[in-house]
């Protein structure tokens, strides 16, 4: 029994845990499937991964690191958490290999009764810190099951595949093919890389940060502010034309540049270019991918694959194209939350049925029907240039101040009220529609539903911050009173762990 489960130890379960902890929450759990936290950078182990927004930007604001690059990798920053972790004394509580199965909200006791694989939990309240990237996405490719190579997926690296002098064919040319090609390309004999669609890309302005620059910045704390505070002016800077497409033309411009700069060839460039606007699908930033498909041994296959047969990947113009290891490089369920159909709320009903023409949440956090509930990382919360520790402590300062209020008020729960929760939909549908998340032509890469943005947050990171910065207590219904309801030992005859 706690009076917090939070579910999931990425980066945004170990930042609960440090904010309840500082709100006076002690009793807390943390449920995590894996034997190790880190989420994402644990499980991410693809040659080349790292940060795609600038590592100051990448950081707990009460915890600054001394990152060894201006985007740092993957290593950096797994170990950057486990080490914040640790410091803070969260791995105390965290039960791992401990995969959440069902959360039922019991409406008799205003209570969340967990099962896990590791035993059953009981809790005031669950705090939702699964991850929106955590689950990748395999294409259903007919024959991919009798490839007589190997096959993987770009976020579960398969390193016991030796890529030196083979064909490799990678399928996707996303965030990650943008990271692992240049480190790839190197070793393949052959690396044919199949694109469905271009991307606008960016350059990286990527550089070492010198020991000797920390203790500079060590010493002068406002030279660090004022650093960090360029990063995030230059992300906000790419963010604000995102919302007023008219202004994307230098964005444009720039990549284009940055296209002509890297590619000489005319062809391989007009296969580069997107048919969309900038902003259209997830930004990307490289000063290395442009480079590394100019290699001898690189070929673009502008194409989508449709099949594979025995050692070929077939793609949609014909071709037969013959590879020893295939890469799917083919993305994440985006935005997607896969507890979301084993959560069940106050009327019985799954979240993902609640979701299922549109995923709604007041502020991305809380749904009407689901108690004592808060999603880190929730619907329509990022805006493509909002490093993702912004949003999660902006909202964990929400959250904290919710439960704090809840406790202090003798209540047994708050529920948003589906007024509020319609009303912050239409605000920001309406905001949606006219920026180019949603007008773009990025073949609803945001669109988590048919037709729905489920992923962005229409407005700049300034104004996300300010809306999450005062708990709003009349957006909820509450549920008195907390005392008079017995704490349960036991749920369905089992024992509470
Ligand atoms: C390759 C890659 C690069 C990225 N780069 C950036 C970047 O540059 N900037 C940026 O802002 N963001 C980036 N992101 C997004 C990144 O996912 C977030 O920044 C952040 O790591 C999310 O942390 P999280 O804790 O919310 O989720 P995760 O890191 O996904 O952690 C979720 C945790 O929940 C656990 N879990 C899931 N389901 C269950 C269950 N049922 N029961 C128990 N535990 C469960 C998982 O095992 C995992 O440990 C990137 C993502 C990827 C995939």
């Amino acid at each position: 029994m706690a009076e917090v489960v939070v579910i999931g130890a990425g980066l945004s379960g170990v930042a609960a845990v440090i904010a309840l902890r500082r709100a006076g929450v002690d009793d807390i759990v943390v449920l995590e499937k894996s034997g190790r936290l880190g989420g994402t950078w644990r499980d991410n182990t693809y040659p080349g991964c790292g940060c795609d927004v600038p590592s100051m930007l990448y950081e707990y604001s009460f915890a600054p690191n001394p990152w060894s690059r201006c985007f740092a990798g993957r290593s950096e920053i797994l170990d950057y958490i486990e080490t914040t972790a640790a410091t803070h004394e969260v791995d105390r509580v965290i039960r791992y290999n401990a995969e959440v199965l069902t959360a039922r909200w019991d409406p008799a006791v205003h209570r969340w009764h967990l099962e896990t694989t590791s035993g059953t939990y009981s809790a005031r309240a669950v705090i939702v810190a699964t991850g929106p990237w955590h689950r990748p996405r395999l294409p259903d490719l007919p024959g991919l099951d009798a490839f007589t190579g190997t096959a993987f997926h770009s976020a579960r690296w398969n390193h016991d595949a030796d890529l030196t002098g083979r064909r490799v064919a990678v399928v996707g040319t996303g965030a990650s093919t943008v990271q692992f090609l240049p480190e790839i390309q190197p070793k393949a004999a052959h690396v044919d890389v199949f694109q469905s669609t271009p991307q606008w890309v960016l350059p990286k302005p990527d550089y070492p940060l010198s020991p000797g620059l920390h203790r500079f910045l060590r010493s002068y704390p406002a030279a660090r502010r004022a650093l960090r505070g360029m990063h995030h002016w230059t992300q906000e800077a790419i963010g604000l034309p995102l919302r007023h497409p008219r202004l994307l033309r230098p964005l444009e411009a720039a990549a284009r540049l940055h296209l002509r700069a890297s590619v000489p060839d005319r062809t391989l460039r007009h296969a580069l270019t997107p048919a969309y606007r900038f902003g259209g699908r997830r930004l990307i930033t490289s000063s290395t991918y442009y480079p590394a498909l100019t290699r001898p041994n690189v070929r673009l296959r502008p194409t989508r694959v449709t099949a594979v047969e025995g050692s070929h990947v077939i793609g949609a113009d014909g071709t037969r194209t013959r590879a020893d290891v295939i890469v799917l490089a083919t993305g994440y369920h985006i935005g997607d939350i896969p507890l979301a159909d084993r959560l069940y709320g106050t009327d019985g009903t799954t979240l993902a049925r609640t979701w299922a023409d549109n995923r709604r949440a007041y502020l991305g956090t809380s749904v009407s029907g689901y108690p004592n509930l808060f999603l880190l990382i929730g619907p329509n919360l990022l805006t493509g240039t909002t490093a993702v520790p912004t949003v999660v402590e902006a909202q964990l300062r929400y959250i904290t101040s919710a439960l704090t209020r809840l406790r202090s008020s003798g209540c047994a729960a708050l529920d948003v009220r589906p007024e509020a929760e319609e009303a912050h939909q239409q605000a920001l549908h309406g905001a949606l529609r006219t920026t180019v998340y949603n007008t773009g032509g990025g073949s609803g890469y945001y669109f988590g539903v048919p037709g729905v943005n489920t992923f962005c947050w229409p407005w700049s990171t300034g104004s996300l911050v300010k809306r999450l910065h005062a708990f709003a207590p009349d957006a909820y219904t509450w549920t008195p009173p907390a005392s008079a309801l017995p704490h349960p030992r036991t749920v369905n005859g089992r024992r509470l762990v």
